[in-house]
């Protein structure tokens, strides 16, 4: 192991990346995130620990992009805040957060309302529209 899992978390709940959205990165409870909030965390922890492939298992097939580079070092993820998580049905979600970056040296406010389903036991990220 890294010395990742006993860092805070990068989602910003103030656990351990470990037992917090590490849970579902890797491990016996790799992609089973319980709910559309948790998998939007892990989905944020993820593009700052530069984890493609769970960002590409944990979209939509209808809207996943066949390849996802991270590879950008003039991004710096500073911090999410989610502000609602509305559970539509069983199976439709949507979260609404602000994630906080800078890229090249200068701060970005990425505002998202995301859109989650279920299959299979499984939450997905379908995609987002940006509130003005
Ligand atoms: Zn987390």
């Amino acid at each position: 192991m890294s010395n990742a899992v006993k860092q805070p978390c990068p989602c910003g709940t103030g656990k351990h990346y470990e037992q917090c959205c590490g849970r579902w990165h890797q491990g016996s409870e790799y992609l089973q995130a319980p709910d559309a909030e948790h998998l939007m965390r892990s989905r944020y922890s993820a593009f700052v620990l530069q984890l493609p492939d769970y960002l590409l298992a944990t979209w939509h097939p209808s809207t996943r992009p066949s390849e996802l580079d991270l590879d950008d070092k003039f991004t710096k993820w500073i911090a999410l805040s989610i502000h609602h998580a509305l559970q539509h049905d069983d199976t439709h979600a949507e979260v609404s957060f602000t994630a906080r970056y800078k890229q090249n040296g200068k701060a970005v406010r990425l505002q998202e309302v995301s859109q989650f389903l279920k299959e299979q036991e499984r939450w997905f990220y379908v995609d987002g529209q940006f509130p003005d």
